[in-house]
């Protein structure tokens, strides 16, 4: 997803215990029971993240050595902001996004006042190569969002509803990311073919719920994912990303457990319920699976 939401560091990217009973068990317990139902990754194949990207993987021990960013006392909520003017639908889209994101993360995750789109000053838009207006990403990351960030943010992403690009020599980006600051914006504008409508809607909420928790799962230090199916595999295009799943998988789990200190069966259960009022099948069965084995 790195090249969805494609890179900077000055890189761009263009993109518990569980208690159980009146007993617990300890954190590598859960891990590795919900390891059975880690999903392998298929072999990769031309045109594939992994087939172009030689990734080299990244363990607990890697993690847990690189410093990642951690929620501290004063800051630790993550914050939406968006950007335009939504339809009833859109503003329902990220709202869903943002009540997946505080379960997804266990971090109070809120959603500021949006502004509309003259934010953008003339010299920060263009009319792209396919005729329609965009907007910078760069001056709505460095600019808008990075002004709006809150004291007790540990994250921010800009949700805009029109279409974006980083700089004069790229046709279009989905999103914008700075990890080390905490920054990223991300497009709906191309989540969907047509117009959001109650029909495309599940479909378009998939793509913002997966490449939102893999970009802010970035900003937690998180690498991509090699090692089973995972929210945090690497994706080269929408179909890959229309392929990739939204649990993340165990060793993810534990690097992203052994920073934020949830509760692993809280999360768990809630997402369960985000699964089944959102009507995502598939992703409920692979949590019910989980849930199963940790019983
Ligand atoms: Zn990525
Ligand atoms: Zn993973």
């Amino acid at each position: 997803m790195k090249q969805l939401l494609n890179i900077t560091v000055k890189f761009y990217f263009i993109f518990q215990i569980i208690a159980l009973g009146s007993c617990s068990t300890n954190h590598d317990s859960y891990f590795n029971k919900i390891a059975k139902n880690d999903i392998d990754l298929p072999k990769s194949k031309s045109g594939d993240w992994l087939f172009s990207h030689k990734e080299i993987g990244q363990s607990l021990m890697q993690f847990k050595k690189s410093n990642p960013l951690k929620p501290t006392e004063t800051a630790n909520l993550i914050y939406l902001k968006p950007i335009g003017n939504f339809t009833e639908l859109q503003l329902k889209e990220i709202e869903t996004t943002r009540q997946y994101l505080e379960i997804f993360f266990q971090l109070k995750t809120v959603t500021l006042n949006k502004v509309n789109n003259e934010v953008v000053p003339a010299g920060s838009r263009r009319i792209g190569p396919q005729q329609h207006e965009q907007l910078l990403a760069t001056y709505l990351r460095d600019t808008v969002i990075a002004k709006e960030k809150p004291k007790n943010a540990i994250a921010i992403m800009g949700i805009t509803e029109m279409d974006l690009y980083p700089n004069p020599k790229w046709n279009y980006v989905f999103g914008l990311a700075s990890y080390q600051e905490g920054l990223a914006v991300s497009s709906i504008y191309r989540l969907q073919n047509k117009p959001l409508s109650e029909k495309n809607f599940k479909l378009s909420l998939i793509r913002l719920l997966k490449i939102s928790s893999h970009e802010i799962g970035h900003i937690f230090g998180l690498k991509h994912c090699i090692y089973a199916q995972c929210v945090m595999n690497g994706t080269n295009s929408m179909l890959e990303t229309d392929k990739s799943i939204l649990r993340l998988c165990s060793n993810c789990q534990s690097k992203l457990n052994s920073s934020l200190k949830f509760s692993n069966e809280k999360r768990l259960k809630e997402l369960i319920c985000f699964f089944k009022s959102t009507g995502m099948k598939n992703d409920l069965m692979m949590l019910n699976s989980d849930l199963s084995v940790v019983k």
